[in-house]
């Protein structure tokens, strides 16, 4: 699945990250021992050389023999292995570098976007982290010392739980949301989906679907009761229109019974260059699929996934062209 060039080809991604070092330290010492070569080339499949990924600042793509398991620069966070499309979340919520700016990341092991929300905001303001399971809340708090995030609080329980009216989260303006999924734009899991072809199989995953896809709409939901929130953002790696484009239609469809003013950003706003968008077939209004983003493995070289911005707002001022 990983030739060169082939349709399985996913680059092995490496995001700088800014708590620690530099982009420009990062390169230097990763060019000289290594003698592997920062190139233009932002499709080189050429094992010594690397290139910075063209929609993800500070994402550097190598070749996917390179291991960095024993690379200081891993050892001391400033390297963090991360794949292109999980970086798309915390890029496109892009919560401002300001020490008021507050954020919340709901579903938060292993901490790979907390991290990058926590680079990008220059370590400033505030993320609470919320994690569910005891065990992934252990390798969160874990990932987020070693690359030094020093403006996250974590919480170990449900953030269905939270009380969106409680003082502490009066002023929170940014909220990623990157729930549990089915995986299945893994790509090394999707031998396994297209397999699937008992009927038995069929109706669990049916099932299992639906509760996935219940539970993510409940999570959208309750996220756009924050009262300051104005973007919230809503990632799955999953192919399942049932988790994605169904999830966003139910929610916008909810907004609208309750007379609230969240809409979908318009393209214009969520990566406008980015051919791969939402299935319009998929959704009440086709033009709201021009606002999602999809990750297609093999295409893009990238695990498949799935993006929605959500923003608060005069909905009747939108381009939704
Ligand atoms: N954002 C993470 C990252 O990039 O490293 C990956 C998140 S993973 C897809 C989803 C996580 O959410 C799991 O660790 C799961 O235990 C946790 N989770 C699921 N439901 C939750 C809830 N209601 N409250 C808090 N955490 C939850």
């Amino acid at each position: 699945a990983q030739s060169e060039g082939g349709s399985g080809y996913i680059p092995r991604y490496v995001r700088i990250n800014l708590n620690v070092g530099t982009l420009d330290e990062a390169i230097s010492a990763l060019a000289t021992p290594r003698r592997l070569s920062l190139t233009e080339d932002r499709h080189t499949t050429n094992p010594k050389e690397f290139y910075e990924d063209a929609h993800i600042p500070g994402l550097l793509a190598f070749h996917p023999s390179i291991s960095f398991q024993t690379e200081p620069l891993y050892l001391n966070g400033l390297l963090i292995l991360q794949d292109k499309a999980s970086c798309l979340p915390a890029a496109l919520l892009s919560p401002p570098q300001s020490d008021k700016t507050i954020v919340i990341d709901a579903t938060a092991a292993p901490g790979n976007k907390t991290s990058h929300l926590s680079s990008l905001m220059g370590n400033e303001g505030k993320i609470f982290a919320f994690e569910r399971d005891k065990h992934r809340y252990a390798t969160l708090q874990k990932m987020l010392k070693k690359a030094q995030c020093r403006n996250v609080e974590t919480t170990c329980g449900d953030f269905l739980d939270t009380n969106p009216l409680d003082e502490k989260y009066r002023n929170v303006s940014h909220i990623l949301l990157d729930p549990s999924c089915s995986g299945s734009g893994i790509v090394n899991r999707l031998d396994y989906l297209l397999e699937s072809t008992e009927n038995q199989e069929q109706d669990s995953q049916i099932e299992r679907l639906q509760r996935l896809s219940e539970f993510q709409l409940s999570i959208l939901q309750h996220a756009m009761k924050f009262p300051a929130a104005e973007k919230i953002v809503y990632s799955t790696c999953s192919i399942h229109p049932e988790e994605n484009e169904h999830v966003v239609r139910e929610a916008l469809k909810s907004v609208e019974a309750l007379q609230g003013d969240f809409h979908l950003a318009p393209r214009s706003q969520v990566m406008p260059t980015w051919e791969r968008r939402g299935r319009s077939e998929e959704m009440y209004d086709p033009v709201d699929a021009e606002s999602l983003i999809r990750t297609m493995p093999g295409v893009d070289r990238t695990n498949g996934f799935f993006v929605a911005v959500f923003v608060r707002g005069d909905s009747t001022s939108l381009d939704k062209s």
